[in-house]
């Protein structure tokens, strides 16, 4: 299931056509979450309608990034040459973790879903092996980075999600190393990943998204419960890699977040928190009926010299797949609305 990505069990080999028989006539099934609906965007990015069965039938979105690590490839570099015939040379799957989300960040599509169910460890990982299959990956040799930043806040399914990347790491073969799982600043959720082993633990993302408590609490209400140095507290017992940071995703709302004073302020609570980080620049997607503009280029590129100017590693993520609508679970809200 995990290796030679197999959807039924006639075609498991290493099972003797007696037993494979017997399995069926009983009715078992490798159950695998299906990619139902795919759509191409023009920079080659595709997303994904994926089916899940189980007591409550959902989809969720999941997101295929040739060369798109969206900053968040290995610390190391590490550039292979292309294997074989593939078009990509590397690629970033974006994994769903919950069907909506009951964190209710502002600016957030997927928050206007609301909490629907968890995804299990299963549909977790199967998500991944679904994407891996559609593009023949072959773990081991092509390079694959995976980001838990779907639909969903994965400290909130904290079991289920570190049940489905230790599948991910022991049964599928992909390293920790390239796996970035991103929360909101669930504490609880922080405390618990910080104890987790590194031969099991992605790296480590935190979606700040505003340079002080006022204006996050605004737009992410999480904050009110789990202010901004409680959320730097929690983090800073992880025992990182080598060259490994912390990254601080920060999405850049028109005038609500971008001005430069709100850089400055940044830059000091990057520096103040004394953890190796980075910090990640998302312009803002527009999603309908979400009170936001987006800064322009230079905004953001004004904004990403101001923190290196004091001394912070940042980088703007590239919009992908904006015309198929590629802010989070704007696919799924667009598709079913
Ligand atoms: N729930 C987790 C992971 C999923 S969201 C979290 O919040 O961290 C992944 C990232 O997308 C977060 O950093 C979030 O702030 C950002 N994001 C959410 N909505 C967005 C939008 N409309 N435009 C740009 N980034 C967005
Ligand atoms: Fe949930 Fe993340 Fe969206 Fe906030 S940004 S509502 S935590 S998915």
């Amino acid at each position: 299931m995990y290796h030679q990505y197999v959807t039924d069990i006639s075609s498991i080999t290493t099972l003797s056509l007696d037993l494979r028989r017997k399995l069926a006539a009983q009715g078992w099934q490798v159950g695998r979450p299906e990619i139902v609906k795919a759509f191409q965007s023009a920079d080659g990015t595709e997303r994904y309608l994926v089916h899940c069965s189980g007591p409550k039938p959902e989809t969720v979105e999941t997101v295929w990034m040739p060369e798109g690590d969206d900053g968040e490839a290995g610390d190391t570099t590490d550039e292979e040459p292309a294997s074989g015939t593939k078009s990509w040379r590397r690629a970033t799957i974006c994994v769903s973790s919950q069907v909506g989300c009951a964190v209710n960040c502002q600016f957030c599509l997927t928050a206007k879903l609301g909490l629907q169910r968890n995804l299990t460890a299963g549909e977790i990982a199967g998500q991944v092996v679904a994407v891996l299959d559609r593009h023949s990956v072959r773990v081991g040799r092509d390079r694959v980075n995976l980001v838990f930043m779907g639909m969903g806040e994965p400290f909130l399914n904290y079991e289920n999600f570190m049940a489905a990347v230790r599948l991910l790491v022991r049964e599928v073969g992909l390293s920790p190393q390239r796996m970035t799982v991103s929360t909101s600043g669930i504490v609880p959720g922080i405390e618990r990943f910080t104890e987790e082993p590194n031969d099991v633990r992605p790296k480590l993302a935190i979606s700040l998204n505003a340079p002080n408590d006022d204006v996050r609490a605004e737009i992410m209400p999480i904050n009110r419960k789990w202010p901004i140095a409680a959320v730097i507290d929690a983090v800073r017992p992880i025992r990182l890699r080598p060259h490994e940071r912390i990254t601080f995703e920060y999405v850049l709302l028109g005038g609500v977040t971008d001005q430069l004073e709100h850089a400055r302020e940044l830059a000091r609570l990057v520096r103040r928190s004394g953890l190796p980080a980075k910090v990640n620049l998302i312009a803002w997607n527009p999603g309908p009926s979400i009170p936001y503009s987006t800064p322009n280029p230079e905004t953001a590129e004004r904004f990403r010299r101001t923190l290196a100017g004091e001394g912070i590693h940042a980088f703007i993520r590239q919009p992908r797949g904006r015309d198929i609508f590629a802010a989070c679970g704007q696919l799924k809200r667009t598709i079913e609305a």
